[in-house]
C-alpha cells in the first residue's frame, strides 16, 4: 500500500463484497448503453477500468419501468428476455476481476419520452415532455418493478444494484416538496414523501435476499426550493439504513439546480459539508461524489471521516488506471479529469456516445487502441500544444522516435492561456500529465526551439508532424493600431493593462472566457466558502434544499462590453452543461452585450459601431480582439515547397472553432494510425 493514502487503499467490506480499495467508478449514462448492440464496447470500457484496478463500478441507469427511460429506447431492464444483454459485461468484468452494480434508476418527469410520469403535475424545465402523475395503485406498481428489476440484475451477475435516489429523477420527486404535491399514502408531510424510497428498499432487499449489495444514493442537498433540510436528509439516511441498504451513495443538487455541482467552477470537494451529513446518521458505510478528482483529496474525504468511499464517475473516463497508479504512487502520472464536460456530459446532449476530451480512448476501447507500431520510425513533431503534446506521446507508446520541437521557453501552447481564467486552473493538470507523460515515453523536448523547413529536411525524419496552432485574427477596422487595442494573450499574460471601460471584440469561449478574466473573482473556484457564498448555497442545510437568498453583487469592477457582429443570442457556442455558469456569472458582473453590429472604427473616443441602423460610441479605454483565430502553415507550406509532406493536426489544421477536444482526439488517431 502506498504510504500516501493508507484509507483510500484499504479494504472495505460492504454487504457480501469485500472491495479491495475505497475507489469506485460513479454511474454515468455514457450512451454505449443505448448506442451498442451487442454491448462489446461498453464491455471494454469496464473492462479496461476494472483491470486498472477501481475498487467498485456503477453502471449507468437502467429503468425499471418503459416510461422511467432517460430517453426513447434509453437502458430499461424489465425482462428476462434482455438477460443476454447484460450477461457478457458481467462475466467480462468479473473475469477481469473487477465488481459491477447496477443502477436501477426511473427517470421520473426527466424522462425524454412523451408519457413520463411523476410524483405530481409540473413539467420540469430542462425536459419539453410534460409528466403525469402516478396513481397511487401504479405507484405501488413501481415499487415492485424497481424489486423485479433488481433479481433481474441478480441473475444477470451484477455484484449489487444502486437504486437512484438523487439528481431529480422520479424517487426525488416523491422526496421533495418542490414536486411533490401528492395527498394520498405517497405525499404530504415528510413521512408520506419519502415512504417510495423506503418501500423500494424493502422491496429490492426482500427480493434480493440478504447477501446481494445494495446501495442506496440519497440527494445529500437538493439545490432546489422546498428541497429538503439536513435533518430530514440525515432523517431520510437512518430510514434508508433501516430498510436494508447495505452502503449510501451521496448524490449534489437536481439536474434543474441553478447552482453549480460538477462543472470545473465548482471547487474540488466543494459538497464534502452534505456527505458529512449523511455519514453522521448512520452506521453503514457512506460515499462521497462529486469533484473528487486526485487522489490526494479523496483521501483528505477519507481520513477526516468525511465518507467512507468515492464515487469519480468522469475521472474513470478520464483515465482508466486511476486507482492503480494510486496503488504505485505513480499519481503524477494520472491524466486528470479537468470537469470541463465538454466530451463527456455535452456529447450525451448531441446523442453521440460519451468519451473524455482528455482521453479519447475512453468509450472507444475496442477501436482506438493503439498497440505497437509494425515498424518503428523517427518522427518530428513541431508545436508544443496539446496537440502536439499527444501526438508525441502516444506514438512514442507505440514505439516511434520521437522528437518534439518547440518554439516557446515552456510546454502547453493555448493550455498556458486557458489555465490562467478563473474555473480552469483544472488544465495545470492536463500541464503536469502531459510532461510527466512526455518524459515517461522517452520523447525528445527541445523547447525555444523555432525549426525551419531547412532543418527539418536535414533530420532524416520519417515523417513530420505539424502542430503549430493557431495565430488570433487581426480583424479589418479602421484605427484597429490604435494603443487602446489589445489582443487577448496580452490580457490574459498580464502583459498589457486593462482599463475600466472595457469593450470585447468578439464573443465565442474566448471572448467569454476573458471578460470572466476580467471581472470575477477568482477564489470562488477554488475555495468552498467563497463558492457558496457566491452562489447562495447554506453550508448547514438549515434552509430548504440548501439554498439562501443570493445578495445582490457588489458593482462590478469594470464596465465591460461585449460586442459581435453576428445578431444571434450570446454564448450559443458554448458547452450546454457549463455555459448557463458562464453567461449567469457574467449577468451578475453586469456585462453588456450587443450583438448585430458592424465595427465603423477605433480612435481615442473609443468603439464606433452601428447596430440597428444608428451609429453609436461606446468610450472604451481598452479594447480587447477575441475575434478568433487563423492557422498558422507557415512551416507547411515551406515543407511542401520542399517536396515533403507534413501531417497538420490541431489549430494549424482548423482553426476554426478550434477546441482542445478536436486536437487531441487527432493527434491520437493520427499516432495510431502511423
Ligand atoms: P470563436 O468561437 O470562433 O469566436 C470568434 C469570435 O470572433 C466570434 O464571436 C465572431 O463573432 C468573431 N469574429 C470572427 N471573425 C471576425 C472578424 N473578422 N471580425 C470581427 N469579429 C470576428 O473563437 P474563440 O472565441 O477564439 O474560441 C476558439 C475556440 O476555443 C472555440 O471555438 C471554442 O471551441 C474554444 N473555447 C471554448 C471555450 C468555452 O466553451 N468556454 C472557452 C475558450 C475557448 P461574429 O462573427 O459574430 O462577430
Ligand atoms: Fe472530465 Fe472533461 Fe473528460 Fe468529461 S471530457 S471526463 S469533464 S476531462
Amino acid at each position: 500500500m502506498h504510504k500516501d493514502f493508507p484509507h483510500l487503499l484499504s479494504p472495505l467490506r460492504v454487504g457480501s463484497l469485500t472491495l479491495p480499495n475505497r475507489m469506485v467508478m460513479g454511474a454515468m449514462h455514457t450512451r454505449l448503453e443505448t448506442l451498442d448492440r451487442p454491448r462489446q464496447r461498453l464491455a471494454a470500457f469496464y473492462v479496461a477500468r476494472a483491470a486498472g484496478e477501481i475498487g467498485l463500478m456503477l453502471t449507468g441507469g437502467f429503468s425499471p419501468t418503459p416510461e422511467g427511460v432517460m430517453e426513447a429506447q434509453g437502458p430499461l431492464l424489465n425482462s428476462a428476455a434482455q438477460l443476454h444483454e447484460h450477461v457478457p459485461v458481467t462475466s467480462a468484468v468479473h473475469r477481469a476481476g473487477g465488481r459491477i452494480v447496477l443502477q436501477i434508476l426511473h427517470a421520473g418527469r426527466y424522462a425524454k419520452v412523451a408519457g413520463c410520469v411523476s410524483s405530481s403535475a409540473g413539467r420540469a424545465r430542462i425536459n419539453a415532455h410534460a409528466p403525469r402523475p402516478l396513481a397511487t395503485d401504479e405507484v405501488w406498481s413501481t415499487v415492485a418493478s424497481f424489486a423485479h428489476t433488481a433479481a433481474l440484475a441478480r441473475e444477470a451477475g451484477y455484484d449489487g444494484v444502486e437504486i437512484m435516489g438523487s439528481e431529480g429523477y422520479l424517487i426525488n420527486e416523491f422526496t421533495a416538496a418542490f414536486t411533490n404535491r401528492r395527498e394520498d399514502e405517497f405525499g404530504g408531510d415528510f413521512d408520506g414523501r419519502v415512504r417510495l424510497p423506503l418501500e423500494i428498499v424493502k422491496a429490492v432487499r426482500a427480493r434480493v435476499g440478504p447477501d446481494f449489495l445494495i446501495v442506496y444514493r440519497i440527494s445529500a442537498i437538493d439545490l432546489v426550493p422546498q428541497g429538503m433540510t439536513a435533518s430530514e436528509v440525515a432523517e431520510l439516511a437512518r430510514r434508508i439504513q433501516q430498510a436494508g441498504a447495505d452502503l449510501i451513495n451521496t448524490g449534489i443538487g437536481w439536474h434543474e439546480s441553478a447552482i453549480p455541482t460538477i462543472a470545473a467552477s465548482v471547487p474540488r470537494a466543494a459538497w464534502a459539508g452534505a456527505v458529512r451529513n449523511v455519514k453522521d446518521a448512520v452506521s453503514i458505510p457512506v460515499m462521497a461524489s462529486n469533484r473528487i478528482n486526485m487522489p490526494g483529496v479523496a483521501e483528505d474525504l477519507l481520513a477526516s471521516g468525511t465518507a467512507d468511499l468515492v464515487s469519480m464517475a468522469r475521472p474513470l473516463l478520464a483515465d482508466p488506471d486511476f486507482a492503480k497508479k494510486t496503488r504505485l504512487g505513480r499519481v503524477d502520472e494520472i491524466n486528470t479529469c479537468i470537469a470541463c464536460n465538454q466530451a463527456c456530459l455535452d456529447r450525451i446532449f448531441t446523442e453521440s456516445s460519451a468519451t473524455c476530451l482528455v482521453n479519447p480512448r475512453a468509450g472507444r476501447e475496442l477501436e482506438l487502441n493503439g498497440g505497437r507500431a509494425s515498424r518503428p520510425r523517427r518522427l518530428a513533431v513541431v508545436g508544443g500544444g496539446p496537440a502536439g503534446m499527444s501526438f508525441a506521446i502516444h506514438a512514442a507508446g507505440r514505439g516511434h522516435d520521437l522528437t518534439l520541437f518547440e518554439a516557446a521557453d515552456a510546454l502547453g501552447g493555448q493550455l498556458n492561456l486557458a489555465r490562467k481564467i478563473p474555473g480552469k486552473a483544472e488544465f495545470n493538470e492536463l500541464l503536469r500529465y502531459f510532461e510527466t507523460s512526455l518524459e515517461r515515453a522517452g520523447v525528445a523536448v527541445r523547447l525555444a526551439t523555432r525549426v525551419d523547413a531547412e532543418h527539418l529536411c536535414a533530420g532524416g525524419y520519417d515523417a513530420v508532424v505539424i502542430a503549430t496552432g493557431t495565430a488570433p485574427r487581426r480583424p479589418d477596422i479602421p484605427g484597429i493600431d490604435h494603443p487602446k487595442v489589445v489582443g487577448y494573450h496580452d490580457v490574459l499574460t498580464g502583459r498589457a493593462p486593462v482599463g475600466e471601460k472595457v469593450a470585447i471584440l468578439g464573443a465565442g469561449g474566448i471572448g467569454f472566457d476573458v471578460a470572466d478574466f476580467l471581472l470575477s473573482d477568482p477564489r470562488e473556484s477554488l475555495d468552498v466558502s467563497a463558492f457558496q457564498q457566491a452562489w447562495g448555497v447554506d453550508p448547514a442545510i438549515a434552509a430548504p434544499g440548501g439554498l439562501l437568498d443570493l445578495q445582490a453583487p457588489a458593482r462590478p469592477a469594470r464596465d465591460v462590453h461585449m460586442f459581435q457582429r453576428k445578431p444571434a443570442p450570446f454564448g450559443r457556442s458554448l458547452g450546454k452543461s457549463t455555459g448557463w455558469i458562464l453567461k449567469s456569472r457574467l449577468r451578475r458582473a453586469r456585462v453588456a452585450m450587443t450583438g448585430g453590429v458592424a465595427y465603423d472604427a477605433i480612435d481615442d473616443r473609443g468603439l464606433h459601431y452601428t447596430v440597428d441602423g444608428e451609429k453609436k460610441c461606446f468610450a472604451a479605454d481598452t479594447i480587447i480582439l477575441c475575434t478568433g483565430q487563423e492557422a498558422e502553415r507557415a512551416l507547411y507550406d515551406q515543407l511542401r515547397a520542399r517536396g515533403l509532406a507534413g501531417h497538420l493536426i490541431g489549430g494549424a489544421h482548423e482553426a476554426g472553432e478550434l477546441d482542445a477536444q478536436r486536437a487531441i482526439e487527432q493527434a491520437v488517431r493520427l499516432a495510431d494510425a502511423l
